[in-house]
């Protein structure tokens, strides 16, 4: 097949470029570069062995396009050159905070950008799609595992809004033309990294989320590890989430592009997790143990709009996309340890 990857040079994007190719798919990557750098697409080209192409030769298997998702006439133009059979929909704003403060970027980029592309979709007769949505549309759930069928609302950010909304125009239009074929895929936790060390997630600034913190102290780049609140009704006290390995996740978008290639007319929802969770302190210990090195960290207030706990039902998953998650923390915390000794070496490359 021939899939367009949105967002495709991005953390999630660039591993799923990897696993396309390396099953013998040709990728087509549009990303305008906001949170991410072509260098991260020429190292997919490095593990997969591929050249990467800038679009002159149609037959080239991995080429990208630096585009955004709102300019109409360059996705046209891609539309009309290749003969595209799928989208892998990852880009988007994604930080949680900037997006409290930005919300109309937030919405403009993440909403508009989507309408835009359906759109764009439409008008190429081009419709089956995989959206990048997460587990915070559920907001804070009553009782763990998560299953697909749990309500979603209750959200405090508009990022996270911005994923609802887009859920929600999708299941609008495939109910207006059941022609769509359309999966939603609600991320529990993304962590880790390519085990060849080459590609990985690289927050700018201080990281928000748990693993990249750990691991830029263990690199001795932050001087500890803040633990919001350690009082939460959870095994330990502190909060619990669904850590799912980088490439586990990409396999259940292939395995979720199988299942859409054999339906006429489908919209649905699947769970990404692993359907454990791990506490902060687990976390801790499991990536001393992984890097050997210290993770000296200090209990701090609890971080607003946090919920104690929660994991991913993955019976769905299972049944309908015979897909399960593989990989343990300890193979999440020593891929994302490699990646992170690696990425100081490569960070001045780029
Ligand atoms: P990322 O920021 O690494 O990748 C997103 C990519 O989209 C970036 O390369 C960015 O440059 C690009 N982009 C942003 N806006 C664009 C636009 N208007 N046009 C073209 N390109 C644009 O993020 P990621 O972690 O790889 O996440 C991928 C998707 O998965 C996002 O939609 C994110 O919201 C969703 N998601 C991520 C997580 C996570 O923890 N990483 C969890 C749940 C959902
Ligand atoms: N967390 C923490 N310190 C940090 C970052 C996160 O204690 O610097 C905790 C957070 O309170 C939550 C867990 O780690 O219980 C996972 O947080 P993350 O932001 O990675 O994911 P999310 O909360 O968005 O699921």
């Amino acid at each position: 097949m021939k899939l367009l990857v949105t967002g495709g040079t991005g953390y999630i994007g660039t591993h799923t470029c990897v696993e396309l190719l390396d099953q013998g798919h040709q990728v087509v990557v549009i990303d305008n570069l906001s949170n991410s750098k072509l260098g991260a697409l020429e190292r997919v080209a490095t593990i997969t062995n591929k050249k990467l192409g800038d679009g002159q030769n149609l037959i080239d298997d991995l080429i990208f396009h630096r585009t955004d998702i709102r300019d109409r006439i360059a996705l046209q133009e891609i539309f009309q050159s290749h003969n595209i059979d799928a989208v892998i929909h990852f880009a988007g704003l994604k930080a949680v905070g900037e997006s409290v403060h930005k919300p109309l970027e937030y919405y403009a980029n993440n909403v508009t950008g989507t309408i835009i592309l359906l759109e764009e979709m439409a008008r190429a007769n081009l419709s089956t799609i995989i959206f990048s949505s997460t587990a915070t549309v559920y907001g804070d759930p009553e009782t763990v595992p998560i299953l697909e069928s749990f309500p979603t609302g209750g959200i405090t950010n508009p990022y996270a809004r911005s994923k609802l909304i887009i859920e929600e125009i999708l299941k609008d239009l495939h109910k207006a033309d059941p022609s769509w074929k359309i999966c939603l895929l609600r991320y529990f936790n993304p962590v880790g990294a390519h085990p060849s060390g080459l590609i990985g997630e690289d927050p700018s600034g201080i990281p928000n989320n748990l693993m990249p913190y750990i691991s830029q102290v263990a690199l001795g780049k932050l001087e500890k590890l803040k633990i919001f609140g350690n009082d939460y009704a959870t095994r330990d006290g502190t909060g619990v989430r669904d850590y799912i390995h980088v490439v586990d996740l990409v396999k259940g978008h292939l395995a979720a592009l199988d299942y859409l290639h054999t339906k006429k007319s489908i919209l649905s929802i699947f769970n990404l997790g692993t359907g454990r969770g791990s506490s902060v302190y687990e976390m801790v210990r499991a990536f001393e143990q992984a890097s050997g090195k210290p993770i000296p960290y200090e209990v701090v207030e609890r971080r607003v709009g946090d919920v104690a706990e929660y994991w991913a039902s993955t019976e769905y998953a299972e049944r309908v996309l015979g897909w399960k998650a593989q990989y343990n923390l300890q193979t999440m915390c020593e891929d994302t340890w490699r990646w992170q000794q690696k990425n100081i070496e490569n960070k001045k490359m780029l």
